[in-house]
């Protein structure tokens, strides 16, 4: 009868998931033995692999290594910096790997690293770029070839200069919230009861874990290595895509649009100490004449201080860029440098957790440090070319011909402090007066590139000498 047919189809159908699961299985288990086995591998997953490439040619590179194996391919773009920093951060994941497991001595054991990308057109002066590795390992007897962890990286390229664009710079508004709620709902949609216990950890604007690209359509978010779906399915690799139709009013619409005139004088404005109750006051006067500026902000005042997290966005808001000043003001080379590199840790974790943004500067206090020291630390050193002394003299003349006197300020980066109201008065003469003079003024970050035309190096002091020349030296 009907019951006994359905039951045999059932039946069938059972045998026939198996049976595909087993072949699926055994190819994908089965990996590869040598040199010519390995690139077939290889060229079997950038076939499968799916990836959306509309943007530039390609370039691959497969290696193969009796205990460790490569196959990467990245995307060449037509921006020389864009390319640079895809392949330095692809070439530090090569390394480690590597490194991992020509160390391993478990006898037989195999891993391979499969690198492959995709890049978007966008209706704005971007390209997104991601790139996407898989590391697989057979186990320590050697076979059954698995998928040992996901990374994903994003990038969102500025089709004029070649930068990587910031988050600030994308998003507008208080995006935070309402990015998390058409995540959540995008994935809840997509995956359902295939995500994790805990997953919505990962979407908590304090902590984001998710990789975004701008692409044709929408913004879309990467989440890797297992964190939100398990390894089991798409190898542990979530995404979801939200419709620039309904990121309206959270989306700049100069993405990647390059505000600096190049052929004009540029001056870098640089507040230590902060935050503090004159830093609203300061981004007023910042906002009144469209200057940009960078703060060097201290961990403890933005523990202390009601409202900071607030001032902090309103900086990023506002093009500014935010250094870390260490957390407590500590003169670094004057305590263990166990505990100078905790401080300086500590205050990252501060930014990050006030603005959802790492600070891509450090200032030591008191300018005091050592290449040694600024070895361990992994962000940019600034010092400064020109002292305002504000902190001295307290005074909005004095504080004011100290930087006028610099003479050709062109290049230079101006040291001053958001905790005087005597500087607040300075800056509100001395930006109108050196526009004047067809200044314009820009970050640190952005002097270091347009400027110097230079790529921006962790672990490198910045100094007196970096920021000194007149323009006609270079
Ligand atoms: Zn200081």
């Amino acid at each position: 009868g009907f019951k006994k047919r359905a039951a045999a189809m059932l039946v069938i159908t059972a045998l026939l998931i198996a049976v595909s699961v087993l072949i699926v299985h055994m190819i994908t288990s089965a990996g590869y033995r040598d040199e010519s086995s390995f690139a077939s591998y290889a060229a079997d997953y950038f076939r499968n692999n799916d990836m959306e490439q509309s943007v530039g040619r390609g370039e691959q590179e497969i290696r193969y290594g009796k205990t460790a194996s490569t196959a990467i391919s990245l995307p060449v773009l037509k921006t020389g910096v864009s390319n640079k920093v895809i392949r330095r951060a692809s070439g530090a994941e090569k390394t480690m790997f590597l490194e991992k497991y020509r160390n391993s001595r478990s006898g037989g054991r195999r891993a391979c690293m499969l690198t492959d990308y995709s890049t978007f057109n966008t209706p704005y002066s971007a390209v997104g770029v991601v790139i996407l590795t898989k590391y697989e390992s057979t186990d320590a007897g050697g076979r059954n070839m698995g998928v040992r962890g996901t990374h994903v990286t994003a990038y969102n390229f500025s089709t004029q200069t070649g930068i990587d664009v910031r988050k600030e710079r994308i998003f507008k508004g208080d995006y935070a919230e309402a990015e998390r709620g058409l995540v959540e709902r995008a994935l809840r949609k997509k995956y359902g009861s295939d995500l994790k216990d805990g997953w919505r950890d990962k979407t908590d604007p304090d902590t984001f874990a998710g990789k975004f690209v701008l692409t044709n359509t929408g913004v879309r978010y990467y989440f890797d290595n297992a964190s939100v779906i398990s390894s089991g399915r798409d190898n542990g690799v979530a995404w979801c895509e939200i419709k620039y139709r309904d990121l309206k009013g959270y989306l700049r619409d100069d993405i990647g649009v390059c505000r600096i005139d190049t052929t004009k004088k540029m001056v870098a404005l640089t507040f230590d100490d902060g935050p503090s109750r004159y830093t609203g006051r300061i981004l007023d006067i910042l906002k009144k004449y469209h200057a940009e500026a960078t703060f060097f902000e201290l961990g403890i005042n933005i523990d202390r201080m009601p409202g900071s997290g607030r001032l902090l966005k309103r900086e990023l808001a506002q093009d500014c860029e935010i250094g870390t000043h260490s957390y407590s003001h500590l003169y670094l080379t004057s305590v263990k440098r166990s505990r100078a590199l905790a401080d300086i840790e500590k205050s990252r974790e501060t930014i990050k957790k006030a603005t959802g943004c790492e600070p891509t500067l450090f200032r030591p206090p008191g300018g005091v440090i050592t290449q040694d020291l600024e070895n361990s630390i992994d962000l940019p050193c600034i010092l400064w070319s020109v002292d305002s002394r504000d902190w001295a003299n307290r005074n909005v003349k004095k504080t004011m011909r100290n930087v006028m006197a610099g003479g050709d300020l062109d290049g230079r980066v101006v040291l001053l402090h958001s905790i005087y109201p005597s500087t607040v008065e300075a800056i509100d003469k001395m930006i109108p007066a050196l526009q004047k003079k067809g200044y314009q003024f820009v970050t640190v970050s952005d002097m270091i590139e347009y400027r110097y035309k230079d790529e921006i190096v962790s672990n490198k002091i910045y100094g007196n000498k970096y920021f000194t020349f007149s323009g006609k030296d270079r």
